[in-house]
């Protein structure tokens, strides 16, 4: 006889990571890493803790919290940590949704959100994006029940790394109840360069039922660490340290946001490079007769439907390893200038401008 398991959890499909590159020579571009290796002082900080590492970490990993709270003006008691902002979506999804309660979010998206839904044993409510690759934010508010508890907004939207404007989210916020909470997911905020686009702290001192989502794994290259965080309504905040994981957030990674947080001109100058080898890799595309959305991430989308298997073996026979999604599309890491080089010779093999 078999051990009784809840029988939602084996229907769930597993998250899938992106294809190790191994010792294939192949550029992975399939996780939204980033490109560049650790700064030295982010290495030295994290090697002058390893003498510390028989004992617990900082369980309100204090000093983060603080320095996070100083940068936006908002009290501690907002700022709720966790092994990187995937597990500040679970404790949030934990903390507001149950059997019956429904989430609501755009789909395709980040591909964690419905499984961390169903794992709370809540309700799954996926909304399709626009033909232009948005979140249909009417069409969300219209998905609003009585069982909804929580809306998730990834802007901008992994993996098509297209935005929500300001004056929508706010002629949506007009529409969602206040004991509904939103959250704004932004991972990719620093790539973000257009200035229509909404800004979730913005929308966090505004309106009593949003909180955002950071994390230090995609700009600050933390991704090996595990490190994000939430600027969340109070109770709400307060709710998140209950449910998290006790001490899921390492001394190392403390240290290592901290020395990251000190060397953010240094980091800027990286992330201005990411978003200047986007520019020129979406110029490129599009100078071969492409006709795909803009990225405001650090990825490019192409859709590319039932053709994306095709397009995606030959990428990988190019040296090219990236997230192919079957059926839909393909998200293609913006990388250092050589790796994107490749990846530009793999997709001029690959695209036809009738194909995509
Ligand atoms: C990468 C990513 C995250 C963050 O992941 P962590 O490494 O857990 O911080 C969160 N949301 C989206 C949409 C992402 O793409």
């Amino acid at each position: 006889m078999m051990v009784q398991q809840r029988e939602a959890i084996s229907r769930l499909p597993a998250y899938k990571q992106g294809t190790a590159a191994g010792d294939s020579g192949a550029y992975k571009l399939s996780s939204n890493e980033n490109p560049y290796p650790p700064l030295a002082s982010v290495t030295q900080a994290i090697a002058s803790a390893l003498g510390e590492i028989h004992l617990y970490p900082s369980m309100a990993v204090a000093e983060v919290t603080e320095r996070i709270a100083e940068r936006f003006n908002v009290s501690s008691d907002n700022v709720a940590f966790g092994a990187g902002s995937v597990e500040v979506l679970s404790q949030i999804i934990h903390a507001s949704a149950g059997a019956g309660d429904e989430v609501i979010f755009a789909w395709r998206s980040f591909e964690a959100y419905p499984i961390l839904v169903q794992v709370a044993g809540a309700t799954p409510v996926a909304v399709a994006l626009t033909a232009d690759e948005c979140h249909d934010l009417p069409a969300m508010a219209d998905a609003i029940t009585s069982q909804t508890r929580l809306i998730l907004v990834c802007n901008p939207n992994n993996p098509t790394g297209a935005f929500v404007t300001a004056d929508e989210l706010h002629a949506f916020m007009a529409r969602v109840p206040e004991n509904v909470l939103v959250v704004v997911d932004e991972a990719y905020v620093h790539f973000n360069r257009d200035t229509a686009s909404a800004v979730g702290i913005d929308f966090f001192r505004r309106y009593p039922n949003v909180a955002v989502l950071h994390t230090f794994s995609k700009a600050y290259g933390l991704a090996g660490l595990r490190i994000g965080y939430a600027i969340a309504p109070t109770a709400v905040a307060a709710n998140l340290r209950r449910v998290a994981l006790p001490f899921g957030v390492t001394a190392l990674a403390q240290r290592a946001a901290l020395a990251s947080l000190d060397a953010e001109a240094e980091l800027t100058l990286r992330i201005d490079e990411i978003v200047a080898e986007r520019t020129r890799v979406l110029a490129a595309l599009r100078a071969s007769g492409w006709r795909g959305a803009s990225s405001q991430g650090n990825f490019v989308w192409l859709r590319t439907f039932n053709d994306t298997d095709r397009v995606n073996a030959v990428f990988i026979a190019e040296g090219i390893l990236a997230r192919a999604f079957p059926g839909e599309g393909l998200r293609v890491t913006i990388g250092t200038a050589k790796q994107n080089d490749r990846f530009l010779v793999a997709a001029s093999a690959a695209l036809t401008p009738a194909a995509v």
